[in-house]
């Protein structure tokens, strides 16, 4: 079926509810369903059997839109197509809007460029003192460790290195990499990404994780992975027992959609979890995939279930081709203003916007605060109630020592502080 030949329905025909957002169920083995256990349930099978081809898309999924087969052939010197069957069996063939499929399938549309678009929307390589090395804020730096991952993401930030389709030709050098770090004592934290890191054997990661943990300045190590998501197979008692050995090890997870946890995924990040290190999951704000408050509100929930921190909420980087899948910044503040106050606190992810050419990440906030000035606050609470907070004096009040004979405050006024004891009536 051609997308001419796709029923006429709607997005919000397809909406499942929040109940079935959030059950956890099995991904199935889709048309896999003759393999065997042990094949299925092992890493190396499920690299080895990735849909990377037109004619295995057409194969695999006889729903196959117009748009997504141009999509695929544009994709061979673009991004490449790579899509383990664990992630595939989670496609929804009936729907052309099916939000695992939109982020794993190509579009043609990632031919259209707009002018703001770029190959490196973020600045990374103009922020890069070494191959494969970026030192854009003052106290970590990110390391990327391999150009392939697991399945490609079609909105990936960093499309023009990983998968090397448009032949950016990236060979990590680690030596130089660690040599870098090693130099400056003020780097106190290493992200580990790419690519991604945990398609590294057991072995090599424990080799790269064992000479960042004997630097001395080192405090802090970050794995930033999607391997959780699209091979929890990976995530081996054994991979679990190596990480467990390099603490502080935290892991940013990305996960966009409450249809990608599914039990496979849940007992993984449970051995991660298990394992000590601190889960935290970064989600890209993505145009029919994630960008309702009640798809966002089930994955948030999900998440929290699987031990998994909502951290951030990515506004899409400018990536080229990337228009199709960008929602607006306006749809990200509802989403927020629909999380903040309505669920439990840890359940919302910080938004945020990657500043285009560098900047790094900006915060993005609903309004809650109206006004401000020297004596009052007045903020604005998740039903939408106005409330004043008295502004508190910046003078540091110190202890002084007791005088005979006078009662101690304390207290060592300044003009804050002397303004302050005037509190302005509440309205
Ligand atoms: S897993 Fe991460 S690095 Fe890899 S394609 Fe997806 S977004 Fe890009």
């Amino acid at each position: 079926m051609d997308s001419l030949s796709c029923p006429a329905k709607s997005v919000s025909d397809w909406s499942p509810s929040a109940t079935s957002l959030k059950s956890f169920i099995s991904s199935g083995r889709g048309k896999w369903s003759s393999v065997p256990d042990a094949d299925w349930n092992d890493w190396r099978w499920q690299l080895k059997h990735r849909v990377t081809s037109l004619d295995q898309l057409e194969s695999l999924l006889p729903t196959l839109t117009r748009e997504e087969r141009a999509g695929a052939v544009l994709a061979r010197s673009k991004l490449a197509v790579a899509i383990t069957p664990h992630f595939f069996s989670l496609i929804d063939p009936a729907n052309p809007n099916c939000p695992i499929r939109r982020q794993v399938i190509p579009r043609i549309e990632e031919g259209n460029t707009a002018p703001w678009e770029t190959d490196d929307p973020v600045g990374e390589d103009s922020h890069s003192p070494v191959p494969g090395l970026v030192h854009r804020y003052p106290d970590r730096v990110l390391f990327l460790v391999t150009d392939r991952c697991a399945a490609y993401c079609r909105y990936c930030t960093r499309s023009r290195l990983v998968s090397n389709a448009a032949g950016y030709d990236f060979h990590p050098e680690f030596d130089r990499q660690i040599a870098y770090i090693e130099q400056h004592p003020e780097i106190r934290d290493v992200l580990l990404s790419g690519g991604d890191a945990l398609l590294l054997s057991d072995d090599k990661l424990e080799h790269l994780l064992a000479r960042l943990r004997r630097i001395p300045h080192i405090e802090f190590l970050r794995i930033g992975s999607r391997i959780p998501i699209f091979l929890p197979q990976r995530i081996t008692p054994e991979l679990c027992a190596m990480l467990k050995r390099y603490h502080p090890l935290f892991m940013s997870v990305h996960v966009n959609h409450p249809n990608e946890l599914t039990t496979e995924v849940r007992d993984a990040l449970g051995r991660l979890a298990d394992a000590g290190i601190p889960l935290g999951n970064q989600s890209v704000l993505l145009r029919h995939v994630n960008d309702s408050v009640d798809v966002m509100k089930a994955l948030t929930h999900k998440l929290l279930m699987c031990r998994v921190r909502p951290y951030y909420l990515y506004q899409c980087d400018l990536i080229q081709g990337s228009a199709h899948l960008r929602a607006s910044v306006r749809k990200g503040l509802e989403i927020i203003r629909g999380l903040r106050g309505h669920t439990t606190g840890y359940a919302v992810p910080q938004y945020v916007i990657d500043a285009p050419g560098g900047g790094g990440k900006v915060p993005v906030n609903p309004e809650y605060v109206l006004s401000h000035n020297h004596d009052r606050v007045v903020i604005r609470n998740y039903e939408g109630k106005v409330f004043e907070y008295p502004e508190a004096a910046d003078g540091t009040p110190i202890i002084l020592p007791a005088r005979e004979g006078l009662p101690n405050f304390g207290f060592v006024p300044t003009p804050a502080s002397r303004r302050s004891r005037y509190f302005p009536k509440f309205a």
